[in-house]
Formats: C-alpha cells, sequence, structure tokens
C-alpha cells in the first residue's frame, strides 16, 4: 500500500449537485480524511465508482485503485477550525456525509486516526442537522461511544448482500458477521444507524436477506442497484472490472424485489425505506423530526 501523508486545504467540500444534492433532503458538504480506499483491493473496489473521479486521478499515484492512499493529516483542524468560525445559524444546516469517496474506517484509519479525530471535533458541538458516517468496516465498532455523544450523527453499514461465499468469490471484504454486529452494537448505544444494500448484489434469498434487514434493529433501510446508484446510469459501472467478472451486472430485477419485500412487510414497524439516491438523501432534518 502506498501511503502519502499530506496537509489539506480545506475539508468540507459543498455538495451543490451529484447525488448527495439530490432531494428531498440534500447533504450539504461531503467530509473525506482521505483520497484513496484499502477497500479497493476487495469486492467494492471492483465497481466502486470513486475510481474514476477527478480527485483521485489529479493525485499523481502510480499505484492503482485500492493500493495506495492520501492521509489528510490536518483534517481534524481544518474541522475544527471551520466549525469554529461558523456561524451558528449556518453551522445549525449543516448535513455531512463522511465520505462518498473513500471509507472512514478503512484499514489505514487503525493507525491515523483520522476519522476519529473529526468524530472527537464533532463532539463538541451538538448543533449541527446531520452527520452521515458511511462505512462497511468493523474497525467502526472502536467509536460508538464517541458517535453516541454525537446527537446528529447516524452510523451508516453497508451490507450488500447476506452471501459472505458470493462476497468472497468475488474479491471479499469486510465479514459479514461482523458488520451485522456493528449494527446491534450501534443500536445498543443507541446511535441512529441505516443499513446500505448499496449495491444490491445476489443474494441468498430473498426471506433469509429481508428477514435478516428488518430484524437488524437499523432505523432505516436503503437499497440501491448500481445502474441507479453509480451517479451516471450505469456508464461507469460498465467500464469498471465488476461488469467483466458479473456478466449480469445490469440485471436490477433482484434489488427491486427486495425493496418491494422490505416495503411489504416493514409496515407497521418505525423502519424508514429508501431507494437509491432519494433515500441516501432522505434523512429528515432535525428542525422536522421533532
Ligand atoms: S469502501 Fe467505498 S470508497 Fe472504498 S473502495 Fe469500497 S466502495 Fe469505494
Amino acid at each position: 500500500m502506498e501511503i502519502l501523508l499530506k496537509e489539506a486545504k480545506s475539508i468540507l467540500t459543498p455538495q451543490r449537485n451529484g447525488f448527495l444534492a439530490a432531494r428531498p433532503y440534500p447533504f450539504t458538504h461531503s467530509l473525506s480524511g482521505y483520497v484513496g480506499c484499502g477497500f479497493g483491493q476487495t469486492t467494492c473496489g471492483l465497481y466502486c465508482y470513486a475510481q474514476f473521479l477527478p480527485n483521485w486521478h489529479f493525485r499523481g499515484f502510480t499505484a492503482e485503485w485500492g493500493h495506495a492512499v492520501q492521509v489528510k493529516t490536518n483534517a481534524a483542524q481544518l474541522l475544527a477550525k471551520a466549525l469554529s468560525t461558523m456561524k451558528p445559524q449556518v453551522r445549525h444546516k449543516l448535513r455531512i456525509f463522511m465520505s462518498s469517496t473513500t471509507d472512514p474506517y478503512q484499514p489505514v484509519e487503525r493507525e491515523y486516526q483520522i476519522t476519529r479525530q473529526c468524530l472527537e471535533v464533532f463532539a463538541d458541538y451538538d448543533d449541527l442537522d446531520l452527520l452521515v458516517v458511511q462505512t462497511r468496516s468493523p474497525l467502526a465498532a472502536r467509536d460508538l461511544s464517541l458517535l453516541g455523544k454525537i446527537p446528529y450523527a447516524c452510523l451508516s453499514v453497508t451490507i450488500e448482500t447476506d452471501d459472505q461465499i458470493y462476497l468472497k468469490r468475488l474479491k471479499g471484504g469486510p465479514p459479514l458477521e461482523k458488520r451485522w454486529e456493528l449494527i446491534r452494537e450501534s443500536r445498543a448505544c443507541g446511535i441512529s444507524t441505516q443499513i446500505t444494500v448499496s449495491p444490491c448484489l445476489r443474494y441468498s434469498g430473498i426471506e433469509n436477506f429481508g428477514q435478516r434487514l428488518l430484524r437488524s434493529g437499523a432505523n432505516r433501510l436503503i437499497v440501491d442497484s448500481v445502474t441507479d446508484g453509480d451517479g451516471s446510469g450505469g456508464e461507469r459501472t460498465a467500464r469498471s472490472p465488476f461488469a467483466q467478472v458479473e456478466p449480469d451486472w445490469e440485471d436490477s430485477d433482484h434489488a427491486h424485489r427486495l425493496y418491494r419485500y422490505l416495503e411489504e412487510y416493514a409496515g407497521g414497524t418505525d423502519i424508514a425505506l429508501g431507494w437509491s439516491i432519494a433515500g441516501f438523501c432522505g434523512i429528515t432534518p432535525r428542525y422536522l423530526a421533532q
């Protein structure tokens, strides 16, 4: 793994277009403590759209996606400065997605703790609207007590299939059982918790996967497909290694079937459901939820 330590110039990236800026409740900013992602060497690296984005290609890495990471060593200091110099009425409106182009709990976080340092900054403020921490890594369990101190935090965990054998046959990834455990622990700590089946890969059976999602304890469930969620109507996925290893990659019937199943059985529960981009951007602002 090629690791580059670098001071960033800014840390909150405004979202004016793209999937995070979608209705009904767009995010105002994204926050990435890293450029590149160590999970790029696993299954999700096959279809990850971040490998096609300019912020990866302009950094001058020679390594392939998943084999290099830039660490933004001053991320927490930049965040502390941004939040402390912001007027409260502006801060109240912040809806931050951490992170859209990297996993905040990828393996290098164990050593560099950039995400943890940022959470320590957020924990000093109780007045933002939303912080979504998006990960597929059981390492997030390390910071649950910290996340529990941030009243607007939502832990969002990717579980793209319930089929460990299928996941392993592709390129593996953080073990699914550990991700389910992370969700249980997160809810036990009282943290708002979301599961993103994004993108929905082949699963073992609709009853098995659907019921497991519904009984996971998560407050929100998002289902997505590669064609709806890659930000280009499937064009990026067509160019990705995933299209080579999975000939049926364009078929999203199984994702729609799972979503319909969840709609049918989530009725009468408190679980919020969302499809693709509108689901990601569907978390109600605090002032409306109260
Ligand atoms: S964890 Fe997310 S950012 Fe990292 S390679 Fe996988 S899909 Fe891409």
